[in-house]
């Protein structure tokens, strides 16, 4: 194999401790029928213990340059298909997946992990699970709880689809060349059933997204253009309250009272 010099465009840091491998590969328990989706196998660190369950699995890579190194290394198992692109762009349908069968694996470039997951959960209903390796303080936004200064948009709109596990750390020694910064696996598994559907998951979006614009200010000071002290009240809402001291719930309430709104485009 010839040798690849790591890329800091493509947010490339490569996995090189075996323990941290199987770690990984045991949480994710690949098995026979799985359909499996690797985000950016790079030199194929995971891939190899993926293909390894005898899964079918599909990568989608981006560098050009890890194509060829890709294809010689497993190119010869039937199980094993490379698609060649940017995985922000790449439409899931393309890979006929049975609904809720999908199973995403990826030690994600961290310029592009927030849009990636955002991308993904656009396509949920395809989903089983996904297992992400990301920058350290991203998962602990995620699986954050209300009250917490973690507590934010991504979690919210991440816990509005999935369950949330944050399993392991993951220090910045186990890559190649090493990140200044610390890892942690975290697993998000799609809702079969939302517990707090929203009428319009847009108006959601909007909501949250105007909220925590200005996190230390009250509710009723953020939500001014969107909804009065009222609309506010009559969600169950106390408008005195920052953003981060809510809960899913109660910006659902707030988003649907919004929806209720003669004059709310999303
Ligand atoms: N999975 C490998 C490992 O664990 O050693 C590589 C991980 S490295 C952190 C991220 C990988 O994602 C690189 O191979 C990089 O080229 C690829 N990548 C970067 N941006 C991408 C994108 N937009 N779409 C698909 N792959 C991308």
């Amino acid at each position: 194999m010839h040798q690849h010099r790591a890329r800091k465009r493509f947010g490339q840091n490569f996995l090189h401790d075996a323990g941290v491998i199987h770690r990984i590969l045991r949480a994710i328990h690949a098995r026979e029928d799985d359909r499996l989706l690797e985000i950016g196998p790079g030199q194929g660190a995971l891939t190899e213990g993926l293909l390894a369950s005898g899964a079918q699995l599909d990568v989608i890579e981006l560098d050009l340059d890890l194509i060829p190194i890709l294809q010689a290394r497993f190119g010869d198992n039937p199980r094993f298909r490379l698609n060649q692109g940017d995985a922000l762009k790449f439409d899931f349908a393309r890979l006929q997946a049975a609904p809720g069968s999908l199973r995403v694996v990826g030690n994600l470039p961290y310029n592009i992990s927030t849009p990636l997951i955002f991308h993904l959960l656009d396509n949920a209903a395809l989903i089983r699970d996904m297992h992400f390796m990301l920058q350290k303080e991203v998962v602990e936004r995620l699986a954050a709880e209300p009250g917490s200064g973690d507590w934010g948009r991504l979690s919210i709109m991440v816990q509005y689809h999935c369950r949330v596990e944050y399993l392991f750390n993951v220090g910045p020694g186990a890559f190649n060349p090493a990140p200044k910064v610390d890892s942690a696996i975290v697993r998000l598994v799609p809702h079969a059933q939302l517990p707090h559907p929203a009428r319009d998951h847009r108006l959601l979006e909007r909501v949250v997204r105007e909220a925590f614009n200005q996190r230390r200010k009250t509710l009723r000071n953020t939500l001014k253009g969107l909804l009065d002290s009222e609309a506010i009240a009559a969600a169950g809402v106390d408008g005195s309250l920052r953003p981060e001291q809510l809960d899913l719930a109660a910006f659902v309430r707030l988003a649907d009272q919004l929806a209720l709104q003669p004059q709310s485009p999303a």
